[in-house]
């Protein structure tokens, strides 16, 4: 195996950091599954064989309709894409990766700590917006957690049919509405009620 030494550091020998980004630790954390391409000269590696190998050996995600499907308005889905991964900086986030902010409560209700699962789909102001969107569209229930909607998502918004198609976009929609409208508030932006 060719040798990548990076810093004094073999690439295929260190361990995981803790203060590097997470693409960056997800690069480290694949290196057993992507070993067996560099183990050639590296003259007969490219782009091809690494895509190749990258597109077979990749399962689809289970979650893949509610980000990728015809229709979609890219800069909703980039955030639902985000979001499904938990890397949206979000206010327990920021303050994890130790940046300066006063404190993690949530810039909707400022009550709870501001993480994924509660922005979402956990705090009152998000809780109301969802339930309204569902109610314009026909369904009258009532709103889980992010976890339980996530997997109503992914579970009911399969398929091609017109009405599926409007729930995967509002779905987004609201994910995207309430990512934007928590970063307008601390910028001076008008507060938006649910209506
Ligand atoms: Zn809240």
């Amino acid at each position: 195996m060719r040798a990548y030494v990076i810093e004094n550091v073999d690439f295929w020998q260190m361990s995981i950091p803790t203060n590097v980004n997470w693409s960056f630790k997800y690069i480290l954390r694949i290196r057993p599954t992507v070993l067996h391409l560099f183990s050639g000269p590296i003259q007969s590696l490219s782009i091809r064989s690494i895509w190749d190998d990258m597109h077979i050996s990749t399962p689809k995600v289970s979650w893949q309709h509610l980000v990728w499907f015809p229709g979609r308005i890219p800069k909703h889905n980039i955030i639902v894409w985000m979001s499904i991964l938990n890397r949206l900086p979000t206010r327990v986030r920021l303050l994890r990766m130790g940046l300066n902010i006063e404190n993690d409560k949530c810039l909707m209700c400022g009550v709870v700590a501001e993480c994924r699962d509660h922005l979402f789909f956990g705090c009152n102001f998000t809780k109301d917006l969802w339930g309204a969107i569902l109610a314009l569209c026909g369904l009258y229930r009532g709103v889980s957690g992010w976890d339980s909607e996530l997997a109503w998502a992914i579970y009911c918004l399969k398929g091609k049919s017109l009405i599926v198609r409007i729930f995967r976009l509002a779905w987004a929609g609201h994910v995207y509405s309430i990512w934007t409208e928590r970063n307008s508030r601390p910028y001076g932006g008008r507060a938006r009620p649910v209506d």
